[in-house]
């Protein structure tokens, strides 16, 4: 059950109404990679940093048991980053900078043995290199994508091209109206599927998710959380436990996508506990277990 994982490896700075922190260890690819290897073992990885990025980063990625061989180090460049402030109200984002840095000259090399992976997950990054990431592969059974208001504006036509090698695209409500121009999550989804991938996932912060395909709609609760603390990699925990579960299971059934969406949304809460990646350190499969089922109880009622 192997996951290729390609995306972000950053130097965050966070503002949230309860603090700040400067340069702490994120990216889509971190998040995602330490979500899924609870499901699945060993994720490998697919990314860049510069000669900056921490070892205590790269420690908690190899505690995770994620496989560092896809990885490439700029001995003189400076890793990805990004800086963004939370609102008081945690699901408004701003976004203050963003640096490329490394990434601006990133050209992804997958090596030999990955290619053949079974799932791939392609991080929040450039939709031009997650593209070159797909080209070196051979015949995975099941492409997953993310990606950003940053990407749909930017490089949208990319993007588009990009779309039609996905089987599965997991964004939040705000991009997927940015991407499809259409304001009801329901058509946007309908259209998102149109451009090519046949399932779409609208993430709706603390209000949930909605799984869409050509069958169906399915709404999922997000999990009430008192404390939250900081909510960057919320998304991209999400995806981690989506994809970690699918690949576990290798099923595609409609049921296995909404408990891989529940996996998602459990990934996530646990995530937003802490700051930065703190949350997906230490964590049980007993703990994810208890909370996926806690998830059951959250919309259940009797018809009468
Ligand atoms: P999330 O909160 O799940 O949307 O993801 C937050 C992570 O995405 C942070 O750790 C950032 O480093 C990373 N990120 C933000 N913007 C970009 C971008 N344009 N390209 C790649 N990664 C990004």
């Amino acid at each position: 059950m192997s996951v290729l994982v390609v995306g972000s490896l950053a130097l965050d700075t966070i503002e949230t109404p309860f603090g700040l922190a400067k340069d702490t260890v994120g990216g889509s690819a971190v998040y995602i990679s330490a979500a899924a290897s609870y499901f699945v073992n060993p994720i490998r990885l697919v990314g860049v940093v510069g000669g900056d990025f921490p070892n205590h980063g790269l420690a908690f990625l190899e505690e995770r048991n994620v496989d560092l061989e896809g990885l490439q180090v700029v001995e003189n460049g400076r890793t990805f980053r990004w800086s963004g402030r939370y609102r008081y109200d945690l699901n408004e984002r701003d976004t203050l900078s963003t640096d490329l840095n490394v990434f601006e000259l990133f050209d992804p090399k997958i090596p030999e043995k990955y290619r053949k992976s079974r799932t791939v997950c392609l991080g929040n990054i450039d939709p031009v290199l997650q593209r070159k990431v797909l080209d070196q592969m051979e015949k995975p059974r099941v492409v997953i994508c993310d990606t950003m208001n940053y990407w749909i504006e930017r490089k949208n036509k990319e993007l588009l091209e990009t779309l039609k090698y996905i089987n599965i695209l997991i964004l939040n409500d705000s991009e997927a109206r940015l991407l499809s121009h259409e304001p009801n999550l329901i058509k946007a989804g309908r259209v998102i599927r149109s451009l090519g991938p046949s399932v779409v996932i609208i993430k709706k912060g603390e209000h949930g998710a909605l799984l869409l395909t050509d069958q169906m709609v399915f709404s999922a609760p997000a999990y009430p959380m008192e404390n939250i603390f900081d909510p960057t990699g919320a998304g991209d925990s999400f995806a981690g436990g989506f994809v970690g579960w699918l690949s576990r299971t290798d099923d595609m059934s409609e049921e296995n996508l909404k408990r891989a969406v529940i996996y998602g949304s459990t990934l996530a809460s646990f995530c937003v506990e802490k700051f930065g990646v703190e949350g997906l350190r230490d964590l049980t499969y007993l703990q994810i277990q208890d909370r996926f089922r806690e998830f059951r109880e959250l919309s259940r009622f009797d018809l009468d």
